[in-house]
């Protein structure tokens, strides 16, 4: 028999503190008789977990409690641009991470323990949103130290440490590849998820700090790194993490199984204009969603000519589908996605809400399935994935 299940009404929340109880008292005062063991209680002074667990390690007590308005901002200036100074202490694409980041700060926070976490990284969108729309600048550095630093890659490593030295007065230049800054936040996240606007607003804040930037620039092929080593003070190496994991499984290298880094940079050139009718995608963290989003998407044709396929179009690293763009994209249809996980899915690494739009934009998602053969047919191309269950 059950029993009746029990309600409360006691609100299940405990503060030690109120807010601003913020100032500490003399030590001596702070030390309190609470058992009989024969060591005092010590106090110190930690990094919060929320900040200890943020990559970028954001001061993210600060700006929460200019945002609570424990914390006031000097006269004369609006509590979003004061919260948003203090957040960009340590990290300039507020707006970006606010729409990427899987915040680990979420899970590190001490409210988990009581209901719920604060939801840091909603709250870092907001203030990078509020900053671009109301055209809020770095101030820049009173003095300059006359040193040179070139930063090599332009994606978020190579962008952050050139806004961090050049708020020290350094003159920094970026040098990159590609045609437009932002690395992986560019050409490996889709548009959708960070739209282009908004990442150019904050590169050009960084830029305008009197950051030069030299694209298509190559190193090795356009300059030497022994030049770049003449010409500057220092070199900063932000090559960023630019190569997929293949499948490590046999048949994982037939033709059509690509890594998820090289299908959205194919995708994010506009080589890659159409995938298959049918896709399997492995993984089950954040970019294996932006993937098996992007197929959804895209769609596939049937009958594609063979130099049309998608592997083509990945491999070839230039100009895609030029000569039949237009026919290929009147003859798309939709594409059957499947995504697979080792884990169960309510354990997937992948943020919940992204399973959720993943499953709403029609994604298969299959959990706790390890993949264990690819199947490929005469021609060596894949046809089916064989899974073990686990
Ligand atoms: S969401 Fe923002 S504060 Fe949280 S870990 Fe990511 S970058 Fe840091």
């Amino acid at each position: 028999m059950s029993s009746a299940p029990t309600t409360t009404t006691k609100p299940l929340t405990y503060r030690r503190y109120k807010d601003g109880d913020d100032e500490h008292l003399p030590w001596q005062e702070e030390i309190f008789d609470a058992d009989h063991s024969h060591k005092c209680p010590t106090y110190i002074q930690s990094t919060p977990p929320c900040q200890g667990s943020c990559p970028s390690g954001e001061d993210i007590r600060g700006y929460l409690n200019i945002v609570r308005g424990i914390e006031k901002p000097p006269a004369g200036m609006p509590w979003q641009e004061y919260a948003w100074r203090r957040l960009t202490e340590a990290n300039p694409l507020p707006s970006v991470m606010g729409r990427v980041c899987p915040a680990p700060c979420e899970s590190g926070c001490n409210r988990n323990q009581v209901e719920d976490f604060v939801g840091i990284n909603a709250v870092e969108h907001f203030l990078g949103e509020w900053a671009i729309e109301h055209k809020l600048a770095f101030p820049k550095p009173q003095t300059k130290t006359g040193k040179k630093v070139a930063v090599i890659g332009g994606g978020p490593a190579g962008l952050s440490t050139a806004y961090q030295l050049a708020r020290k007065g350094h003159e920094v230049t970026i040098f990159d590849e590609r045609a437009e800054l932002g690395g992986m936040m560019r050409y490996g996240i889709p548009g959708y998820r960070t739209p282009r606007d908004v990442l150019d607003a904050e590169i050009q804040r960084i830029l305008d700090l009197g950051v030069t930037a030299r694209v298509n620039t190559r190193i090795g092929t356009d300059i030497t790194l022994e030049q770049i080593r003449t010409d500057f003070d220092a070199v900063f190496l932000g090559l960023g993490a630019q190569s997929g994991r293949p499948l490590p499984v046999e048949g994982g290298d037939a033709p059509n199984v690509v890594t998820a880094t090289a299908f959205l940079k194919a995708f994010n050139d506009g080589r890659m204009r159409h995938v298959g009718k049918r896709v399997v995608v492995i993984g089950g963290g954040d970019t294996s969603i932006d993937v098996a989003t992007v197929a959804r998407r895209l769609g596939h044709i049937e009958q594609a000519h063979e130099s049309d396929r998608p592997e083509v179009a990945i491999a070839s690293g230039g100009a895609g589908f030029a000569a039949h763009d237009a026919a290929i994209l009147s003859k798309r249809q939709g594409a059957d996605v499947t995504l697979t996980s080792v884990f169960a899915m309510d354990k997937m690494q992948a943020s919940k809400h992204e399973v959720e739009h993943a499953l709403a934009e029609g994604i298969a998602i299959r959990g706790g399935m390890a993949p264990v053969t690819v199947v490929r047919d005469a021609s060596g191309r894949a046809t089916a994935l064989r899974v073990a269950q686990c």
